[in-house]
């Protein structure tokens, strides 16, 4: 097959998909190329296979919490086989709903690696195909430090790739990757160790998080290597032992993963081909529209190093197909007052300035309302996580440029209180919205 499209998309993950389908409804030629498995990393690396560990994790901790409501349980098994069939079964679907979904919206799926030959021209296998706009969503990948002996550690691919639990895990890493697998592991009865650079995990997130997490990794047996550089992986007759550039070494892990970021999949798309700039990472660097140097190329998602999170891929390409193919000429998306959740147990919700970054903005003008309280769920058992919540305000009217939550339900609780920062919510907006009781959602709306 060879052909000419109005529309080609590079990538069939979470915004190449999303953009090639909303093109698609506009009556535009579309076709979208993909060289692995549809539905990219968020489905079978990343959001979805990750989700459902960590609510197989929440099983385990509401079976630890289940005597102090009562109940007497046998012997419990764990079965991480059969977890994982269960989860690649389910990921298996999606890849065949993502298929007939592209399908029904009649966009031309090409199979195979692509790469430039042109401005407008895409070559996948020994056809070139050529298109009045392309779109590079081609996402990214784990990297893995070049340190000696690197490859004894796996990646978070590898981490979805086990069949077998590991017993002893040494997770490296500080960001969103590292404290949701050690999280995962933790609970789910591996001996976890996390090695982190600095003295917190999460370090681009308000302070309040990053104690928050610290504290619950550690309470919940995480052993903390703090200040830790990686320098090494050794093979040693009890295991995988990690060596830090300061001499330390932890050992005897028979699985260690690296969760030390990722970068972009853009060395294999001969972007020199059609003079698509890089930046030093790899990185396609776009302007307020997504739009490349290239007249025409277009990029989204990951492989723009702007926030990588699927909504997000998925939003700014939805936004760049209205568009290109639907007639709104100023559409774009706003990086803006992005929410998210990190999936550690209990979780983090997100959404607006850290008070560090609220600080530099403003200075004087930033106030900060916080709170601390045990969940009632723990109210009757001898261990009572704290959930912890801060308000970051600004101005005279307390403009409210950010919210941040630990504990349990903040993953749920944080879309709403979303909306009502990207609204411009004031702290009285939320002073006079009655509160829902008994919920941990309620200590939001009742901050002094
Ligand atoms: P991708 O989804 O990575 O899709 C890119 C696609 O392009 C891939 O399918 C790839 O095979 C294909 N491709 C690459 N090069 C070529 C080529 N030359 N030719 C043809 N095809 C090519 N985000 C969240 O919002 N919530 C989460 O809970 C979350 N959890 C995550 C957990 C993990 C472990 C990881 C790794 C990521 C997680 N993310 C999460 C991030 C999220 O997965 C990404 O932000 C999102 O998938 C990016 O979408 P994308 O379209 O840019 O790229
Ligand atoms: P992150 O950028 O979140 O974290 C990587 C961390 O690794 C850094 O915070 C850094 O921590 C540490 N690090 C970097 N280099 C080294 C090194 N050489 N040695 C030791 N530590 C190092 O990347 P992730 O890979 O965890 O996740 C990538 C992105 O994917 C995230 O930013 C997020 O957008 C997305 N994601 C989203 C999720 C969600 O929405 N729930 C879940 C998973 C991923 P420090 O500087 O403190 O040492």
């Amino acid at each position: 097959m060879s052909g000419t499209f109005d529309y080609l998309v590079i990538g069939g993950g979470s915004g190449g998909i999303a953009s090639a389908r909303r093109a698609a409804q506009y009556g535009a030629r579309v076709a979208v190329v993909e060289a692995a498995r549809l539905g990219g990393t968020c489905v079978n690396v990343g959001c979805v296979p990750k989700k459902v560990m960590w609510n197989a994790a929440g099983v385990a901790e509401t079976l630890h919490h289940a005597a102090d409501y009562g109940f007497e349980l046998g012997e419990l098994r764990f079965d991480w086989q059969r977890l994982v069939a269960a989860r690649n079964a389910y990921v298996e679907r999606l890849n065949g709903i993502y298929a007939r979904m592209l399908d029904e919206s009649g966009v031309t799926l090409l199979r195979g690696h692509a790469r430039f030959a042109g401005p407008d021209a895409v070559t996948v296998g020994d056809v070139t195909y050529r298109a009045r706009h392309i779109l590079i969503a081609a996402g990214g990948r784990p990297s893995i430090p070049d340190l000696p002996g690197a490859e004894l550690g796996i990646d978070s691919d590898g981490f979805f790739a086990l069949t077998v639990q590991p017993r002893r895990v040494a997770v490296i890493g500080a960001g969103y990757i590292a404290v949701e697998l050690a999280g995962v592991l933790r609970a789910l009865g591996s001996d976890v160790t996390l090695a982190i650079r600095g003295q917190t995990v999460l370090r681009g997130f308000d302070a309040l998080v990053q104690e928050a997490v610290t504290g619950h990794l550690e309470a919940a047996g995480v052993a903390l290597e703090r200040g830790f550089v990686p320098a090494a992986l050794e093979h040693r007759d009890d295991g995988t032992a990690v060596l830090a550039g300061d001499g330390r070494a932890v050992g005897g892990f028979d699985c260690v993963i690296w969760a030390v970021g990722r970068r972009p999949c853009s060395d294999g798309l001969a972007l020199d081909a059609a003079g698509v700039a890089t930046d030093p990472d790899g990185y396609i660097p776009v302007d307020a529209f997504q739009d490349t140097n290239v007249p025409g190329i277009h990029a989204v998602g990951d492989i723009t190093g702007r926030v990588p999170l699927t909504p997000v891929a998925i939003a700014a390409g939805r936004r760049l197909a209205d568009r290109l193919f639907g007639g709104q000429a100023g559409r774009r998306l706003d990086y803006d007052d992005i929410p998210s959740v990190v999936f550690a147990h209990p979780p983090v919700g997100s959404v607006g300035l850290t008070e560090a970054q609220a600080r530099d903005r403003h200075g004087e003008a930033v106030r900060v309302y916080s709170t601390r309280f045990t969940d009632m769920y723990y109210a009757l058992g001898n261990r009572k996580p704290q959930t912890v919540a801060k308000l970051v305000c600004v101005g005279p009217d307390e403009r409210v440029v950010g919210i941040h939550v630990v504990g349990r339900g903040a993953d749920e609780m944080t879309q709403g209180f979303a909306v009502a920062v990207k609204m411009g919510a004031r702290k009285r907006d939320l002073d006079d919205t009655v509160a829902i009781h008994p919920t941990a959602s309620e200590e939001l709306v009742l901050m002094r």
